[in-house]
């Protein structure tokens, strides 16, 4: 039989793909057990915005791949910097006195895109070994400014900052602290700016206010000598979009100023135009120590991350010496370096950073806005590229379904059967779809979402839920 397999040619049909799957593949965050009875889903082509499945179904992909695809697939000068990088240099690594022409020139174009506080730059291969490399960084910063009592992090609930032991510690899932006794020791939370969760009696401003106001409880419930940094992602991705209100950031700036805290901006969602600015922080109005960054820095295109460490934080690093004991095999992979350039002069000649903020944002929040009558939906928040719509049972009082019913995954179900891709997370539908749509294609997508939610109120009507 393996034999058989083994010498299988290239064209296997979907049954075939779900069964060796089945066989073998173990995917993230997925109930396994589930996924082999259901059958995966085979997606075998992609071009522009869209995606095309084994059964050749067209699908629009409103979360460009996991909110990464940011140039649409398929874009040739990627392809070419990668083929050409390849067969000059396939790898070699940074540790021993070394650097490859597109590491140091990746690091030299992310100093110019980046705020100016940023010149310097740690390379890793994903989202989560940057915020490892942040955990790793903030502390040793705080030693050599001999204030090694200094470790802890302080993040929030429902933040996502990836699956490492770290990066799962610094996030805010429950779910994920559950599995592996986690968080790892020096890392607290406090809750989320999620005005629809927790602020409805007041304004949107004086929540924003409020919340930031917990961070400062809690700095000094650790006591502000202990504490050496707060982590977040100016919007919440993965956590449902959450769009902090205006007041939030500068107020969580001041008080991190205050105390003499860090401040540290998870950008792997939020960075290279997502929000209409080149990162999230200079939407939200705040000046990060230091940057999280992946996904959008090479369009997914190939996986790279890193941390953007400001000259507060580099001048100790650099000018105290002595050595960093920590960095990965692909800090700074030739190959994705290199796509990564071709990725951001891309953006730059396309202009679609500014494209994002003058033109495609206003636009999906003006469809959001539309979005925002319908029956299903308590709350339609936007922020340039991504948005995010509450199903909730009581459009009036904002009731929401019982979890259990997880409506989310019914309405999800629906955009899956009409070639659309749209996530939940619980009863909030998100997207995240390529910054270079034409406004065309947003009102394609805008209809298709109209569409599922208007099948999920059937369902959900006829199931008697509402
Ligand atoms: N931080 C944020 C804000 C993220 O959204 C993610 C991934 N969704 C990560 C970190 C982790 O990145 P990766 O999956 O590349 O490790």
């Amino acid at each position: 039989m393996s034999a058989v397999m083994k010498n299988k040619p290239a064209a296997r049909g979907t049954a075939d793909w779900q069964a060796a799957d089945a066989a073998h593949y173990l995917h993230p965050f997925t109930d396994f057990k589930a996924l082999a009875a259901k059958g995966t889903r085979i997606v075998t082509k992609g071009d522009n915005i869209y995606l095309w499945d084994s059964e050749g179904h067209k699908i629009l992909d409103a979360m460009s791949g996991l909110w990464c695809v940011n140039v649409g697939y398929g874009r040739q000068e990627l392809i070419d910097a990668a083929t050409a990088q390849l067969k000059q240099l396939a790898f070699y690594n940074s540790f021993f006195q070394t650097a490859t022409p597109p590491a140091i020139e990746l690091a030299e174009l992310l100093a110019q895109v980046s705020p100016p506080q940023f010149q310097h730059v740690f390379f890793s291969g994903s989202g989560s070994e940057g915020n490892d490399t942040i955990v790793r960084m903030v502390r040793r910063y705080w030693e050599l400014m001999g204030q090694p009592e200094r470790t802890v992090i302080i993040s929030r609930h429902n933040a996502y900052h990836g699956s490492t032991m770290a990066g799962a510690s610094l996030g805010g899932m429950w779910g994920m602290h559950a599995q592996g006794g986690l968080p790892i020791p020096g890392i607290v939370h406090i809750e989320q700016p999620c005005w629809f969760e927790l602020g409805q009696a007041m304004s949107r401003d004086d929540f924003g206010l409020k919340a930031a106001g917990w961070l400062e409880q809690k700095i000094l419930e650790v006591g502000a000598d202990k504490v050496a940094a707060f982590i977040g992602e100016p919007v919440q991705g993965a956590g449902g979009v959450i769009v902090p209100p205006p007041t939030y950031w500068p107020e969580v700036q001041r008080i991190c100023d205050q105390h003499g805290v860090l401040v540290v901006s998870d950008e792997v969602i939020c960075g290279f135009g997502r929000t209409g600015q080149w990162f999230g922080c200079e939407t939200f109005g705040f000046t990060p120590d230091l940057m999280t960054f992946a996904k959008g820095v090479s369009s997914g295109y190939v996986p790279l991350g890193g941390v953007l460490v400001g000259e507060r934080v580099a001048k100790v690093l650099v000018e105290q010496g002595g050595e960093f004991h920590h960095g990965y095999t692909y800090s700074g992979h030739p190959v994705a370096c290199a796509v990564a350039l071709a990725n951001i002069r891309l953006l730059q000649r396309e202009r679609i950073v500014e494209r994002v903020r003058e033109e495609l944002g206003p636009y999906l929040a003006k469809q959001f806005e539309r979005l925002a009558e319908h029956p299903l939906v308590g709350e339609a928040q936007s922020c340039g590229m991504m948005g995010a719509l509450q199903l909730v049972r009581n459009k009036a009082s904002s009731e929401a379904f019982d979890p259990s019913l997880e409506v989310g995954m019914v309405c999800r179900g629906h955009c899956f059967g009409n070639g659309l891709i749209m996530r939940a997370v619980g009863d909030r539908m998100i997207v995240a779809p390529p910054l270079v749509m034409t406004i065309a294609q947003i009102d394609e997508m805008v209809a298709l979402i109209h569409r599922c939610l208007d099948l999920t109120l059937a369902d959900v009507k006829q199931r008697g839920w509402m």
